[in-house]
């Protein structure tokens, strides 16, 4: 008896089950591109499955669907779901649309255990990891909800993907599967608040995707207070780290992101230092002005302060981009739908 659905099966597994059931190799290329590249819910619709497997697939294995409990849609086309997986457990996967392109945000975990003082996502702490199967069923909810071809796959919605190595390298390296759901490995990016032993190991891996880092500082000391993972691995080592990934991927570029706090990160002095530690290393630097969320003790920065910032950077000679959490009217942050409908549960609303 299988108790991994069938949407957390890569290549691999999906071979042994073709092996268990009797049935030729061939058919698990045929399940590969049912299942992940025509996302496909019924079973019954993929052609030229032999009556044997399908009858061992009905025993054994089953397609999960998450329930999407609200979903929100803003005039810029952004689109939020929630999702509540089998045992109700709810996470947020948002679609962005933009020129030419669909980008989805993913969850890798139910909550987070990171504690960063501005994120939302923080504040309940960490209730579990998601499994590869239900990181691919958020791909699965989220492209039946357009006609338009997901493109893009980010991983910066709720969680810390990389304290949830295994299950989001397995998601990975399904996403990028040719024969499968078949992203770009160039189109899939993983954000990390910066771990830097995972960091390490997805070198090792050749994961097959983008590095993000979430900086947000320009010193230890600021960082070490909004991000508390700072004084495990401080600036130095981190970049450090992501210095090692540029040399060991060749022309990979990393994102580093920076949420900019009012009177916190957000000065002439921090653009000067952030242009300082990244010197040499080609990053793309995404500034992001805080989403403000009430309970949360931070301002967002004046525009005039944004920009000023970013001219910094780029006097230097840094592709710097202010990135507005899309959507803003329906929630679109990180936890905040979650936080909402939670609050509206609470209030019998
Ligand atoms: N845990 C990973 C990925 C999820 S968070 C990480 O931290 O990188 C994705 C991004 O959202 C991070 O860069 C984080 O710094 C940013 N973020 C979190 N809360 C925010 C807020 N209230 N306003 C703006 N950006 C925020
Ligand atoms: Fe976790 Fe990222 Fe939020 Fe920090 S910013 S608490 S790492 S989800």
């Amino acid at each position: 008896m299988y108790s991994t659905p069938l949407n957390g099966m890569d290549h691999q597994q999906l071979l042994a089950l073709c092996n268990a059931a009797g049935v030729s190799a061939v058919h698990a290329d045929t399940l590969r591109a049912g299942l992940f590249r025509h996302y496909l819910k019924e079973l019954d619709a993929i052609a030229e499955l032999p009556l044997r497997l399908r009858r061992y697939l009905a025993e054994h294995c089953y397609m999960f669907e998450p329930l999407c409990t609200a979903t929100r849609e803003a005039a810029d086309g952004t689109q939020k779901l929630l999702l509540s997986m089998a045992d109700g457990r709810e996470v947020e996967t948002v679609l962005i649309p933009a020129a030419g392109r669909l980008t989805q945000c993913i969850s890798t975990q139910v909550g987070c255990a990171v504690g960063c003082t501005f994120c939302l996502t923080a504040t309940a702490g960490l209730t579990r990891n998601l499994t590869a199967a239900e990181m691919v069923a958020e791909v699965m909810a989220g492209q039946r909800l357009s006609t338009q071809k997901v493109s893009n796959l980010v991983l910066m919605g709720m969680g810390e993907p990389l304290h949830n190595y295994d299950a989001v390298a397995q998601f990975v390296r399904m996403a990028s599967d040719p024969k499968g759901m078949a992203f770009s490995p160039n189109r899939i990016t993983l954000s990390t608040s910066g771990l830097v032993p995972a960091m390490q190991r997805m070198i090792r891996d050749e994961l097959p995707c983008n590095l993000a880092v979430s900086l947000n500082a320009s010193n230890d000391q600021v960082r070490d207070t909004i991000m508390p993972i700072n004084r495990k691995y401080p600036i130095a080592q981190l970049l450090q780290t992501v210095r090692d990934y540029i040399k060991v991927r060749g022309n990979k570029r990393v994102l580093i992101e920076y949420v900019l706090l009012a009177g916190i990160n957000d000065s002439v002095e921090d653009a000067h230092r952030l242009t300082a530690l990244l010197e040499g290393m080609g990053c793309t630097v995404n500034l992001l002005p805080f989403n403000a969320y009430p309970g949360l003790p931070f301002q967002r920065p004046s525009d005039e302060t944004v920009s000023v910032f970013r001219t910094i950077l780029v006097q230097a000679n840094i592709i710097a981009v202010v990135r507005e959490s899309k959507g803003r009217e329906i929630a679109a942050a990180c936890g905040q739908l979650k936080t909402e409908v939670t609050e509206r549960r609470k209030s019998g609303l």
